[in-house]
């Protein structure tokens, strides 16, 4: 049960949706927008999230997009994980969507609340982030078209009012030759202790983390280790986890060392995979 009341609004435009959010600020109701919903359900059950106004932005047609517009694939912000496994437009996301939750989970979860939301792993990120996916953010003055790389920096870079449109992903890059993998605890499902997703673009390995660090990144640095030809596979490999953003975490689900261990291999077997294809 979420022990508070709260109003609810289903807005139909991108203009209703950031004057609803304004005038509810103003009146001190922390308004959140909402996609899927599970996060901020599961928080506002744990009373970990309070909130006195929700704006549901899935009524917007802008978030229901998911379709090919010329050379772009462009995918509404409100789309299902579970929408996006089923369409095979982008195989690597569609591959990464896969590895996330249960069937009847990823049902609900949406690519924007992935993205958006305060858990750590926001695993839907890695193949945009290869992708050099453009992100469309509606704002005050109308929609801002960004790079994702300029967005997220850790966490997604927007003001309160703000929230995210659609995506947009160039259809070269979804036809690359591609390698996810994804290494938890236990199951098949749960939280990653090393998820990886991976393209071959022009002879170059570009790559993206999750559960390596305590965000989701892909790194130059990184890369340009990886495919630096003059070197050994096992040197480049390893200067590229010195390369990380940070120390590579230490929680419950794995020590350092074991997910230094993980990540190895897994970079491993996917330049192999890709330098021998
Ligand atoms: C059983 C289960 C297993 C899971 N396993 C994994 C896993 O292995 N890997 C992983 O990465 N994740 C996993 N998750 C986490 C899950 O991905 C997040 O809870 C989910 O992504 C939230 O998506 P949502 O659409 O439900 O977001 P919501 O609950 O609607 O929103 C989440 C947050 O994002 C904000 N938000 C939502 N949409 C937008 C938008 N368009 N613009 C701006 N802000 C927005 C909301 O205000 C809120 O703060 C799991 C979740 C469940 C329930």
């Amino acid at each position: 049960m979420i022990p508070f009341d709260f109003d609810y609004v289903k807005p139909e435009s991108i203009q209703e949706a950031i004057s609803i959010f304004r005038q509810w600020d103003a009146e001190g109701k922390e308004p959140k927008y909402f996609c899927g919903g599970t996060e901020i359900i599961t928080m506002a059950r744990l009373s970990q999230l309070h909130t006195k106004g929700i704006i549901d932005i899935k009524g917007i047609p802008d978030c229901r997009l998911l379709e090919w517009q010329n050379d772009l694939l462009v995918i509404g912000s409100a789309i299902s994980l579970a929408q996006l496994e089923a369409v095979q437009y982008f195989p690597l996301l569609s591959r990464v969507c896969n590895r996330i939750a249960d069937h009847t989970s990823r049902c609900k979860i949406t690519i924007g609340g992935n993205i958006c939301g305060k858990i750590m792993y926001r695993e839907a990120i890695l193949p945009l982030l290869v992708a050099n996916a453009k992100l469309h953010i509606a704002t005050d003055d109308g929609i801002k078209q960004v790079s994702i790389h300029d967005v997220i920096e850790r966490e997604v870079q927007l003001l309160p009012h703000e929230f995210l449109l659609k995506i947009a992903v160039d259809r070269q890059v979804t036809t690359l030759p591609y390698l996810s993998e994804k290494r938890t605890r236990i199951d098949r499902i749960g939280y990653p202790i090393v998820s990886i997703a991976a393209i071959h673009n022009q002879g170059e390995v570009h790559i993206a983390f999750s559960g390596v660090c305590s965000f989701p990144f892909r790194s130059e640095k990184v890369e340009q280790a990886l495919n630096d030809q003059t070197l050994s596979l096992e040197k480049r490999i390893s200067s590229a986890i010195q390369e990380f953003p940070e120390s590579v975490m230490e929680d419950h689900h794995a020590s350092a060392s074991f997910r230094k261990f993980i990540v190895h291999n897994l970079m491993l077997d996917t330049i192999e995979r890709f330098e021998r294809a």
